[in-house]
């Protein structure tokens, strides 16, 4: 697993991983906060990560026992847990998180649809290390949402366009 250069601050990560440890010790669904998110695990995110983590966020909720102090710094995890914060419920949960095909990290499969932000993978997969292209979460917003990603796309054209000039 990558780190991304720089780890986040060790001494706030490891109160926060303590308190995750201790939650789903006792049984809990641990809660990582919106401000520790932003503050301490999106600090050293970039590329993509840092587009994701100037959107507005919310606290997320993990399964028990599946972020820890081993992984909290994994690049794919922080990752995840930036898709978590600022996504939503897609038009249908990935084959994943509906047929729980490993260990969810995260009760709900939840994407950023956007094709310019990991593909609009899930958390859960991104957590796990999959390909983008592996998660098939985007597939229902293709078949839903023609117009939004017709939009999307006009959209992406003028950048390019942008882009080039
Ligand atoms: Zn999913
Ligand atoms: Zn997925």
């Amino acid at each position: 697993m990558s780190l991304y250069e720089g780890a986040p601050r060790h001494s706030e990560i490891q109160v926060i991983s303590k308190r995750i440890d201790a939650d789903s010790a006792a049984g809990r669904s641990p809660i990582l906060y919106e401000n520790e998110i932003r503050n301490y695990l999106g600090a050293r995110v970039r590329g993509v990560g840092e587009r994701l983590l100037r959107m507005e966020g919310a606290d997320v909720e993990l399964c028990s026992g599946r972020i820890t102090a081993s992984n909290i710094g994994d690049r794919s995890i922080i990752e995840a847990i930036l898709i978590q914060s600022r996504g939503v419920p897609p038009v249908w949960p990935c084959d994943c998180c509906r047929n729980n095909h490993f260990p969810l990290t995260f009760p709900t499969c939840l994407h950023v649809p956007n094709p310019l932000t990991f593909q609009g993978i899930c958390g859960n997969c991104k957590a796990s290390g999959r390909a983008s292209k592996n998660c098939d979460v985007m597939k229902y917003f293709f078949e839903m949402e023609e117009s939004q990603v017709h939009l999307v796309q006009t959209l992406k054209s003028l950048a390019d366009d942008s882009d080039a000039s």
